[in-house]
């Protein structure tokens, strides 16, 4: 497989990271064992780093095929905000990843520069630990091209982990063009770029020629994680990838179904949800939470802070 450079600081990948949401409890497409069996699989494609979450859950599951392959890189992110946050958050990667050093170390879906200043003390902590070597390089995930700009000029950054898709589905502060334009702004500073959401959360799987195609075409995104949870979709991927004749068995074995967001009809109404989901895909009406099909970009991050358990993507 194709190996990248993730920036100036930034390690030397394969084009593609295995995004492990689609594997993780958050999702619930795949029972632990064979999200196992198919991250076993990415790995001995070629794929050889991962992208995870402590929101994910799933450091756990990783384990035991992360030990088998001790070269693979780590990225995971989280949402601390002070230095003691921060330092749990990566004890915790080190002691359930079995991992002395992380990787690459995101904060989590940080949207512009107010909310990374929200976040100095813990990017301070950050930058400590890379320091102190516990953590090859940190950075920032983001939905928003505001975040992309002030991840640019956060002093010490290293990666940007950007939404980004040919439609520019999930960005959730204005338009792909200008989504470009700030990956541009921030790859021509050494900033190394790895895209989310290639696929607009399932929304764009029917044109995965065009999905993929578009991000390997841009030369300021250096890489790109995929969330896959079946062989075959690995197979497919980076077939389309490498620019190999996909055979029709192949893409008649992908199953590229739509996927939604399920409520259930015990809601309660709280809010909780709608609070999390950050592209406005959640409103109160009356004393249930509806959703608009259009804006969920299905990454799941609802289901985890709804007190009844309302929802899942089927
Ligand atoms: S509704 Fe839930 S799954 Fe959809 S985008 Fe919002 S947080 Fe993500
Ligand atoms: S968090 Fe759960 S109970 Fe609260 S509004 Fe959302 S779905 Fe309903």
């Amino acid at each position: 497989m194709k190996k990248v450079k993730l920036g100036y600081n930034g390690p030397i990948v394969s084009e593609v990271c295995f995004g492990s949401l689609a594997i993780s409890p958050l999702q619930g497409r795949v029972t632990e064992e064979q999200g196992r069996d198919i991250l076993r699989y990415a790995f001995s494609q070629g794929i050889d780093w991962i992208d995870t979450a402590e929101i994910y859950a799933n450091y756990r599951q990783l384990r035991p095929v992360l030990n088998e392959y001790p070269d693979t890189k780590i990225v995971t992110k989280c949402y601390a905000v002070t230095k003691a946050e921060l330092y749990r958050s990566l004890e915790k990667a080190r002691l359930e990843l079995e991992r002395d050093i992380i990787d690459i170390f995101l904060l989590h879906e940080q949207e512009n520069y107010f909310t990374l200043k929200g976040h100095a003390e813990a990017w301070e902590a950050l930058r400590e630990c890379k320091e102190k070597g516990l953590i090859g390089n940190i950075g920032i995930s983001t939905h928003a091209i505001q975040g992309v700009k002030a991840g640019a000029l956060q002093p010490g950054l290293d990666i940007i982990h950007p939404l980004i898709n040919y439609q520019g589905l999930g960005i959730i502060d204005g338009s792909l063009a200008e989504m470009l334009e700030a990956i541009n702004f921030a790859s021509e500073l050494g900033i190394g770029i790895y895209a989310m959401k290639v696929f607009g959360g399932g929304h764009l799987a029917s044109k995965p020629e065009e999905a993929l195609g578009f991000i390997k075409n841009i030369k300021s995104i250096h890489a790109m994680a995929l969330g896959m949870s079946t062989q075959q979709e690995i197979d497919f991927n980076l077939a389309i990838l490498s620019g190999e004749k996909v055979s029709e068995k192949l893409r008649n074995s992908v199953i590229h179904r739509e996927r939604k967001l399920y409520i259930a009809d015990w809601c309660q109404g709280c809010g909780n949800c709608v609070k999390a989901c950050q592209q406005g895909a959640l409103v109160l009406q009356g004393d249930r939470v509806h959703l608009i099909a259009a804006k969920c970009i299905l990454c799941g991050y609802c289901g985890r802070v709804c007190p009844h358990f309302c929802l899942k993507i089927v």
